[in-house]
């Protein structure tokens, strides 16, 4: 024992402390005497004494509380407590306490040398102890900490590649490593011959492991899978895994895909010596988990990858184009069709804004509209005559998507049946007008009688209709065609006032009660003044058509931002939900127009293409039996526009 161990006294000056500072000097200790609660703390902030005697009390503080609460702070300290009494009670207290032992008088000097020599020797064994147990404590978890480090990493690999067979392999030489087993192997279930083969496997024998198969039924890696519970063997006598493979020691844990038991994680021992605890299963299980992880990963990814190759397949030979732009409009997917009607290279990159790599006007303008809601429409023309109809929508969570289909035929076959009913209808009116011609000379070569006369103004009427026919049908063909597409400031207050002029017989006649609501700041149109008072005698003419007698017709001219919105409602039957989107269409008329209601069906369509040709939009809102209110959006005139 080296005698230069620090030994402080913590005393009353006194007798005593001064036999104990004696004995323990010829003894050869060191020795520091405080008298006070203060020095003491003092000095064990500065010092590591090797024992501690207190005195029963030290100035005025009891000896053993102070002995209890330096005991919180060092708990390795030996302390010995003196007291002037050998009390029962004390005793007990002192060592309920936990100092060391305790002394009192008569003191001999042997006693006090043998009695700290006795508490310096058994802390000292407490000490190697403690460290031993540290030791052993840290070496238990430096192999967890390097167990938790193999899972850790094994699970970054699960997560990170698609590599099934790498990763299953990754787990089964895991599973040996952290079991210490001798092999693993990776059982999987082939469902249609009930048969377990080897999908990865450690230290076994690369033909044994390819040719690996064994019954469900009647094995212990068959049990696994049909009860769904692990099995941990260590056995003296050997155990047959299949017919002369025989093991000592064996962990089988399930793998589940979805509930569903789908093979068998397993690791074994042939030679005697070693066996598996609980705690190898509860890895094992943990290394099942990521088996288990992997191949459901392996799962989706297949699905995914076979929905993705459908999907490019579909959109590199649809015949239609397709670009798909996220919410900035830069560029995530062009199929070939795109590439080609834009005449596009393959320099053009993912990522780029769409109107840099393709700075088609229509395209721009198909791109500037809302489509908040709903999907645009614009057609694409190219210099070659090409035209295409363009339809730009949402993708919510994407961005949007345009298509273009090819319609260059179709508009072909447009201008085909426009110019060949323009030639009809002009070849029509030239035999109308002579009919009507004849019929009124009839009346004047010679007397009709009654009946002969009725005739006659039945051919007249159907005449005037057949010409009201061909009329439209010449106005609709030079609308469509642009002919007459002026652009001069038109004061649509003073159309309207025109419009109505012409229409108020038939308000007289029907009882009608006329509200115009015409705003006095109204800008002037920017149009053709001819096909806006045709615009409006079609639509106020309708409003008048469809309303019984004595119902009502209201007018709306406004002003907004730099248009000028019209509003006409009737009262009359309303249109069907399902003729809406038709009744703009050439000679469509809805299903419940009232019996004695003529038409031609051409009226909207001749307001739509008048519309359409001033840059404006025309709809309907309607309510069955309620009545209908067409609104229609022109662009009001700029000053700057020359007139
Ligand atoms: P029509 O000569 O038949 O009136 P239009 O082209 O003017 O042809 O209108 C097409 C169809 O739309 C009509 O046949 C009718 O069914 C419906 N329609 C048009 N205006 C009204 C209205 N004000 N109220 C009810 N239905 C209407």
């Amino acid at each position: 024992m080296p005698k230069s161990d620090l030994i402080l006294l913590a005393l009353d000056e006194s007798q005593t402390s001064q036999l104990f500072e004696r004995a323990l000097r010829a003894a050869s200790y060191s020795t520091a005497i405080v008298h006070d609660r203060a020095a003491l703390d003092r000095i064990l902030q500065d010092s590591s004494p090797a024992l501690l005697i207190i005195g029963e009390r030290i100035k005025n503080e009891e000896g053993m509380l102070v002995a209890k609460a330096l005991l919180e702070r060092f708990p390795t300290l030996p302390i010995l407590l003196f007291t002037e009494h050998d009390t029962p009670n004390l005793v007990k207290e002192a060592l309920h306490t936990g100092v060391s032992g305790y002394l009192y008088p008569p003191l001999l000097t042997n006693d006090i040398v043998n009695d700290v020599q006795h508490s310096l020797q058994r802390a000292r064994h407490m000490g190697d102890w403690i460290r031993r147990e540290i030791k052993r404590t840290t070496t238990s978890l430096e192999r967890r900490v390097s167990e938790l480090e193999t899972l850790v990493k094994l699970g970054r690999a699960v997560t990170s590649t698609l590599d099934l067979d790498s990763v299953l392999t990754n787990v089964v030489a895991a599973a040996v490593e952290l079991t210490g087993a001798e092999e693993g192997s990776l059982l999987l279930l082939d469902e249609a011959s009930d048969e377990l083969y080897m999908k990865a496997s450690h230290n076994f024998e690369e033909g044994f492991a390819r040719s690996f198969r064994l019954p469900v039924r009647d094995t212990l890696a068959g049990k696994v899978v049909l009860t769904g519970k692990p099995l941990v063997l260590n056995e003296a006598e050997p155990q047959k895994i299949m017919t002369a493979y025989l093991i000592h020691a064996l962990i089988y844990v399930p793998l589940r895909l979805q509930h569903r038991v789908i093979g068998v994680l397993g690791v074994d021992n042939r030679t005697p010596q070693y066996i598996f605890s609980d705690h190898h299963a509860l890895q094992m299980s943990v290394l099942a988990e990521y088996a288990s992880i992997a191949i459901e990963n392996a799962h989706l990814y297949q699905i995914s990858e076979t929905e993705r190759i459908k999907f490019e397949a579909t959109i590199t030979n649809i015949e239609n184009g397709v670009m798909i732009l996220d919410s900035e409009q830069r560029i995530l997917l062009v199929n070939p069709a795109m590439r080609a009607a834009f005449g596009l290279n393959s320099a053009i990159v993912d990522g780029q804004p769409v109107l840099d790599a393709v700075p088609h006007p229509d395209l721009r303008a198909l791109l500037s509209q809302n489509i908040q809601g709903r999907s645009k429409c614009h057609e694409i023309t190219f210099d070659d005559g090409r035209v295409f109809s363009g339809l730009h929508t949402s993708i919510p969570g994407v961005g949007s998507a345009i298509t273009m289909q090819d319609i260059t035929y179709l508009k072909r076959l447009d201008r085909l049946k426009s110019d060949f009913v323009h030639t009809v209808s002009h070849d029509l009116r030239s035999p109308l007008t002579a009919v009507l011609g004849y019929t009124e000379l009839l009346g004047r070569i010679g007397t009709l009688n009654d009946q002969q006369s009725e005739f006659l103004d039945r051919i007249k009427a159907s005449v005037q209709n057949i010409t009201a026919l061909v009329n439209d049908l010449l106005d609709l063909s030079r609308v469509e065609a642009g002919f007459d597409a002026r652009g001069e400031s038109v004061q649509l207050g003073e159309v309207l006032r025109l419009t109505l002029d012409n229409l108020q017989n038939q308000i007289d006649e029907k009882k009608l009660h006329l509200h115009l609501e015409l705003a006095f700041n109204l800008p002037p149109a920017q149009g053709n003044p001819i096909r806006l008072r045709q615009m409006l005698d079609n639509l106020v003419g309708n409003a008048i058509k469809y309303t019984p007698s004595g119902g009502d017709i209201y007018i709306k001219v406004r002003p907004e931002e730099s248009q000028i919105i019209i509003q006409v409602t009737d009262t009359g039957p309303g249109i069907l939900p399902a003729d809406q989107p038709y009744i703009f269409d050439k000679f469509y008329r809805a299903s419940n127009i009232p019996a004695d209601v003529n038409g031609s069906g051409l009226g909207l369509a001749i307001v739509k293409s008048i519309v359409d040709s001033h840059s404006g939009r025309v709809w309907v809102e309607s309510q069955i039996n309620q009545g209908s209110t067409f609104f229609v959006v022109l662009p009001a005139h700029e000053p700057s526009t020359p007139p």
